[in-house]
């Protein structure tokens, strides 16, 4: 499997997978190296750490053909496993349920708006349009389990204006993180001229607001560190 890194931090074992089925022209992942590790390997790490909580994430985990025999053997180590994905492989979701955790779904912006998810996500129209669908099949399942919604707040997309169209779409999750551009260079390169933190904190409070109507816990993270709101 192709991995960008193995670690241990704060409680949380971390495999990070490289490669991923879109080309956001934001993420860093799709540029780090990635490494060869044999899933013997990876569950050896696993198995000499104490660490109950594993965090399968990266760019898009789904598309490893060893994900689901990783899983196996994490689930048979009695691991507690959260699998990230961007939502284009549901079957690969539907696959893991049984053996993880819960979920994180990353949400790019409001599923009418083919446009944005096509600057968003460097893919075709089609692709995009099939994207929203694999989405909400993924979602379906997802919230069936524990699901945290990951949304990173790019202004021109996730706004007070977007937010009522995409609210719809996450009502089902246990929590929603909103997560300030540009606030943590290790996940974002420059994207529409923002190189800084973007929206300002005050924005970034008043989004979270709005979601806090309707999902039981929003996490705000960015430059000020995080504020959890809770209904
Ligand atoms: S931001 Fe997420 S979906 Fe986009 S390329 Fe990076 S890992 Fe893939």
């Amino acid at each position: 499997m192709r991995l960008i890194d193995l670690s241990e931090a704060k409680g949380q074992i971390r495999i990070e997978f490289g490669g991923c089925n879109m080309k956001c022209p934001y993420c860093v992942h799709i540029h780090q190296p990635v490494k060869e590790w044999e899933v013997a390997e990876v569950v050896k790490y696993a198995s000499k750490s104490t660490t109950e909580n594993v965090y399968l994430g990266g760019a898009e985990p789904t598309l490893q053909k060893d994900l689901l025999p990783l899983i196996e053997e994490l689930h048979r180590m009695g691991k507690h496993v959260i699998l990230k994905s961007n939502g284009m492989k549901p079957d690969v979701l539907e696959s893991a349920f049984p053996l993880v955790n819960g979920f994180v779904l990353e949400i790019k912006t409001a599923n009418d708006d083919i446009n944005g998810i096509m600057e968003l996500t460097g893919m075709s129209e089609e692709r995009s349009m099939k994207y929203v669908s694999l989405l909400k099949e993924s979602l379906s399942i997802a919230k069936r389990k524990w699901l945290r919604v990951w949304i990173r707040v790019i202004p021109e997309y996730v706004n007070a204006v977007t937010m009522p169209r995409i609210l719809p779409e996450i009502e089902c999750a246990s929590e929603v993180m909103l997560y300030q551009f540009m606030s943590n260079p290790e996940f974002d390169d420059p994207f529409m001229g923002h190189n800084k933190p973007t929206p300002s904190w005050t924005e970034m409070k008043e989004l979270g607001e709005m979601v806090a109507k309707t999902v039981p816990l929003v996490r705000i993270v960015g430059e000020r560190g995080q504020i959890l709101l809770q209904q």
